[in-house]
């Protein structure tokens, strides 16, 4: 049997089809022997690759999700969840997901919590690395979603951790009576900085323009707290501090004008960006890293589909995300079913 190939320049594991010797010694997941080629990987366990992999799982498809090494995506960093269907007094975002990945698993999918570091689509099967495992399968969905988009100012890296942060939900409760600042104007920088006032004693939100693009719901939540201060058509030029965060410097978009405002966080807000790095000359993408899907949930590459913000930059809610995620994989299931059915 053959142990290795050489995959990107390093030596892995490929598990041959129906082969089941040595690589059954193989773990994953800490317990889970890889005995046999998947029918589909899933890559990404948020609300689309979570959903895929109820569907595959009940399509009796042997599914492996690839969640990540902090897995279950953005609803993990998020507090209250008021608008997914089915909860009338919401639910706090990793219940939600906790909820999916149990259902997932009932269904069979096996979970692995390592990153995907690699892919090769250029042949059949399809291949996937993560944590060093080369994972083989007929079908793949793309569910890597999105990740929070940086300001790209001075300051901002090297203050990481140090009173920059992109989760108010983790980080909140370090700014208890601070001041701090929440840098953009939609949904998820009034969430952000309502979420901060159980916390801090001010917190100012710094916007570009003069109007919100959140929802008339959160703008009106926002606008009614006493401890929010809306600063508008200004950008943030540089996050000011040496050891940690002690201010920002401003500017005034229409006057030109530039002042300091003096705060002990800064949660930048300003939206996300597709992880999609990974798949970078295999599948086709936009100019900003989206996959395009052909048709539907299709990808350029036949037996590759994708789901959820990977390709969304439309409505990046977590109700379309698993609605995508379920499109996706009753076209895997088709897809898979129809090689099946001819090798017979
Ligand atoms: P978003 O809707 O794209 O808003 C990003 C905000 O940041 C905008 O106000 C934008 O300003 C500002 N911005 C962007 N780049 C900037 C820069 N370089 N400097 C300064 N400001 C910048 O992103 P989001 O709020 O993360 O929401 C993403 C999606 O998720 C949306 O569809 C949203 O509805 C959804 N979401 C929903 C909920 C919910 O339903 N509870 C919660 C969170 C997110 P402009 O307005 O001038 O463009």
């Amino acid at each position: 049997m053959k142990a290795f190939n050489t995959f990107n320049g390093k030596a892995f594991y490929f598990k041959p089809l129906k082969s089941r010797s040595m690589l059954s010694m193989l773990k994953v997941s800490g317990s889970k022997p890889i005995n046999e080629t998947y029918d589909v990987i899933i890559i990404g366990s948020g609300p689309a690759g979570l959903t895929a992999a109820i569907y595959t799982g009940r399509a009796r498809l042997k599914t492996l999700v690839i969640a990540g090494s902090s897995w279950g995506g953005q609803l993990m960093l998020t507090s209250q969840v008021e608008n997914y269907p089915g909860f009338p007094e919401g639910i706090l975002g990793p219940d939600l997901m906790n909820n999916m990945l149990k259902q997932a698993e009932r269904f069979g999918a096996e979970i692995v919590f390592e990153d995907a570091e690699s892919v090769d689509f250029s042949g059949k099967p399809l291949k996937v690395v993560a944590g060093g495992v080369a994972y083989e399968s007929h079908a793949v969905i793309i569910a890597t979603g999105a990740s929070p988009k940086e300001l790209g100012v001075e300051g901002e890296e090297r203050l990481k951790g140090k009173g920059v942060s992109n989760c108010a939900v983790c980080d909140g409760a370090f700014f208890k009576d601070k001041t701090v600042v929440v840098v953009g104007g939609g949904d998820s920088a009034m969430e952000e900085a309502i979420f901060l006032t159980k916390f801090a004693k001010k917190v100012k939100v710094i916007h570009r323009r003069s109007e919100l693009r959140a929802s008339k719901i959160l703008q009106e939540r926002a606008f009614s707290n006493p401890k929010i201060e809306f600063v508008w058509n200004s950008v943030v030029e540089e996050i000011l501090g040496k050891e940690h965060v002690e201010g920002v410097r401003v500017k005034r978009v229409d006057t030109g004008e530039v002042f300091e405002i003096k705060c002990d966080g800064v949660f930048v807000s300003i939206g996300y960006r597709p992880n999609t790095e990974l798949f970078k000359g295999w599948v086709e993408m936009d100019e900003k890293g989206y996959v395009v899907a052909k048709d539907f949930t299709e990808t350029s590459v036949e037996g590759v589909f994708v789901a959820g913000e990977a390709k969304d930059h439309r409505y990046r809610q977590a109700i379309t995300a698993a609605g995508e995620g379920c499109q996706a994989a009753l076209d895997a299931i088709k897809y898979v079913e129809d090689i099946k059915n001819r090798s017979k």
